[in-house]
């Protein structure tokens, strides 16, 4: 069979391995499931597929679906090498490494190793194209997964339209912050534009708290930042990016209760309407005038009418 046509590919991905020793665990369908939709999200845009917290989230949620078991997006990352499809681009240093390794023990292990894994060119032309995503992503399904077709078909629509939303919210800045006329994309639920507000958030700010600068990610896809709404979403704040940023639960915690806000030069200011004890690194007075990390697009940035609405509004002056 010629290795690069559709049939090919599509007669290896149904010849996956599947690690019976750990009761069939398909790891590497959902690895492959995971970033057909990170492609499909505009996520991915290159044939560079970086083990991301992106990428973590969207293989958990997956893997939730089908299984209990834990999550181990680094083995079908790692051992997908075995295909014929799929390689390994390692980081600067770790060439050796990479070579002789067999086995890894951990992301953190994978990702110091890997700098991300590519598929062949001919493949990844195929994932770039709807169509034949499409019977990708399908012939994965019913290989693997057809006593869970319903529950995954639900998830795929369920995240489109999040991403639809979170894309809208990504690419409506030429529109003119107002608070008077917030921005709605499309109706929709609130738990979808809850997770595409989040979403966006955290793809401008990469998990990391605008603050302190702290990113923890979980390996189940957790995070210890949240996406804050600037102007809260019940005094008629929007899910406009502009009126968002990331900040862990500490710093979230003090933003909304007033004791931390930013300037016009996006500086943190720090209540003098409290008294705090501790460790001085931990300490709020620590924080004023520090620059608050800001996204790569200048577009993206907090709206100076929501930063002034939250300063007259919310901080405790
Ligand atoms: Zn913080």
């Amino acid at each position: 069979m010629a290795p690069n046509t559709l049939h090919g590919y599509l007669y290896e991905i149904q010849n996956l391995r599947i690690d019976r020793a750990h009761g069939n665990a398909p790891h590497q369908p959902v690895l492959l499931l995971s970033i057909i939709e990170l492609i499909e999200q505009g996520q991915i845009s290159e044939n560079k597929i970086i083990p991301s917290p992106g990428l973590v989230e969207t293989f958990v949620k997956y893997w939730t679906k089908i299984t209990d078991r834990k999550p181990k997006l680094e083995l079908p990352f790692f051992h997908m090498k075995n295909r014929s499809f799929w390689h390994h681009h390692p980081n600067p240093g770790y060439e050796t490494a990479l070579s002789v390794v067999t086995q890894i023990k951990s992301f953190s292990q994978l990702r110091k190793i890997i700098a991300y894994g590519y598929f062949d060119a001919d493949l990844y032309l195929f994932l770039m194209n709807s169509e034949n995503r499409e019977i990708i992503r399908h012939t994965i399904i019913e290989t693997y997964l057809p006593d869970f077709r319903d529950a995954i078909y639900n998830l795929i629509s369920e995240e489109k339209e999040i991403s639809e939303y979170s894309q809208k919210i990504l690419q409506q800045v030429d529109y003119t912050f107002t608070i008077d006329k917030p921005f709605t994309p499309f109706k929709t639920k609130k738990r979808t534009r809850k997770a595409a507000f989040r979403r966006a958030i955290m793809r401008v700010y990469e998990y990391t708290c605008v603050v302190c600068e702290l990113q923890i990610l979980t390996l189940d896809g957790e995070s210890v930042t949240e996406a804050a709404h600037i102007i809260p979403v019940n005094k008629s704040g929007s899910d406009d990016v502009r009126n968002g940023v990331s900040l862990c639960q500490l710093h979230h915690w003090g933003f909304d209760k007033g004791l931390l806000s930013f300037s016009d030069t996006y500086e943190v200011l720090v209540s003098d309407l409290m008294s705090e004890k501790g460790p001085v690194e931990w300490k709020f007075t620590t924080l004023d005038d520090k620059q608050i990390l800001l996204p790569d697009n200048e577009e993206h940035y907090p709206a100076q009418e929501a930063l002034a609405w939250h300063r007259e509004h919310v901080f405790k002056k």
